[in-house]
């Protein structure tokens, strides 16, 4: 049985996994000449690492997770403390921690586990067809792939979603900008093990340590889409929005390198279904893009992963098993979107009131709050 991938990025590499566990062949295809991931960093939450260990990658989490143990808000404009506590009890009632890791250095190593050689670069899908005995798919430079399934794992942008869909299917502007980027590890910007968020006027500053003495940070700003990007101005820009917020703040925007400052207009895909058609299954943002307000879109994708393992390791029946896994999918993953829509919608203002309202339960939340929401959503996994 041979399984098409279509996409290197944490979804592909994960759908190979977990197919070659069980004696799937795999071809990937993947339309960059070189992977540039967007975003710098992300935190694969404790679900996303049982499933790297499940599949087998768990030394790449033990190697890039950074030391996050403890998590504080602060008030962007006084610097003051909200609340501030230990994830360890959060560690202990999920078996597991979470990881925030570099993204590039995550999805290198997620490829050279897999094998470099064995990927095909270059090669970016156009179009797809299927018939009762396989898929083929057609890429840009002409040439053609023939497997007996399809799993598209090609991102936000996915085109395989649209032959799904049968229909150009819009990405929804979830009304920020986020700026993000790694610099070197600096404690009078904010602890080494800490996450560490400011936050006012419906913006945030993000502060997470990752692996080699580097702190993942990110700035979301609600503003209109389609304002123009220049690298030239991002530290003046930032300047100017965050404008009187504390001295760590400061401090941060003038350690930034612009040139390695990624600037991102956050979208996301109203849920829908099905995952599957015949023989070509979503998997990772391709299914379900979600905005990155609870940081679950690679967990997610990683779940998918597992899941698909699991159907077919229950059934030979290639339909029968994208079935299984489209079925075993679908309310998990409009749970995360719609949850992390909502998370989004609070944590930048979408309602002042009710924004406002968040930041007094912030100040008066001892951690259990917060740890209980993390939990129940690391939980509602595959793996538990
Ligand atoms: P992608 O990573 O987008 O990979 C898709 C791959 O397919 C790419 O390599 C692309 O080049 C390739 N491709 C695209 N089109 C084609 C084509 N036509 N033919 C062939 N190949 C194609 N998630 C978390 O879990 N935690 C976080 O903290 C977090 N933070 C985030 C912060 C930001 C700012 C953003 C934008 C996202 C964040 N996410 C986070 C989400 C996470 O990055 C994605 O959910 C995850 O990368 C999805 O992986 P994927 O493989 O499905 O898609």
């Amino acid at each position: 049985m041979k399984a098409i991938i279509i996409g290197a990025g944490i979804g592909g590499m994960s759908a190979a996994a977990a197919l070659d566990q069980q004696g799937i062949e795999c071809e990937i295809y993947e339309a960059v000449k070189e992977m540039k991931p967007v975003g710098a960093a992300i935190s694969v939450w404790s679900n996303g690492v049982k499933c790297m260990n499940h599949l087998g990658m768990g030394k790449i989490m033990d190697d890039l997770g950074g030391p996050m143990h403890h998590m504080a808000y602060l008030e962007g404009f006084s610097g003051k403390q909200m609340t501030q506590f230990s994830l360890a009890p959060l560690v202990e009632e999920v078996g597991e921690r979470p990881c925030p890791v570099s993204r590039a250095d995550l999805q290198s190593r997620m490829i050279d586990w897999w094998g470099r050689h064995k990927v095909q670069f270059g090669k970016r899908l156009e179009s797809v067809s299927q018939n009762e005995q396989g898929v083929i798919a057609t890429f840009a430079d002409g040439s053609k792939a023939q497997g007996d399934f399809m799993i598209a794992a090609d991102g936000a942008h996915s085109i395989a979603r649209d032959y799904l869909m049968g229909h150009k299917v819009e990405r929804r502007y979830a009304g920020y900008v986020n700026w993000n980027g790694l610099v070197e590890i600096d404690e009078s910007i904010a602890p080494a093990e800490q996450w560490t968020m400011f936050v006012a006027d419906g913006k945030r500053v993000s502060i997470m340590p990752i692996a080699d003495n580097r702190f993942y940070f990110f700035f979301d700003v609600p503003l209109e889409k389609g304002l123009p990007q220049d690298r030239s101005t991002v530290i003046k820009d930032l300047k100017g929005y965050f404008e009187g917020w504390a001295e760590p703040v400061q401090r941060l925007i003038d350690a930034i390198n612009p040139d390695t400052t990624n600037r991102i207009e956050i979208h996301d895909v109203d849920p829908f279904s099905p995952l599957v058609k015949g023989r070509v299954a979503l998997l990772g943002d391709a299914g379900h893009s979600t905005t990155p307000d609870i940081g679950q879109g690679g967990g997610a994708a990683l779940e998918d992963a597992v899941v698909l393992g699991r159907c077919f390791a229950a059934s030979c029946d290639i339909e029968g098993a994208l079935r299984c896994y489209n079925d075993a999918r679908l309310e998990r993953v409009k749970d995360l979107v719609l949850k992390a829509r909502k998370r989004c919608e609070v944590t930048h203002g979408v309602n002042p009131d009710e924004t406002n309202a968040w930041y007094d339960e912030l100040r008066n939340e001892n951690g259990t709050g917060i740890l209980s929401g993390l939990s129940k959503t690391i939980l509602g996994g595959p793996l538990g």
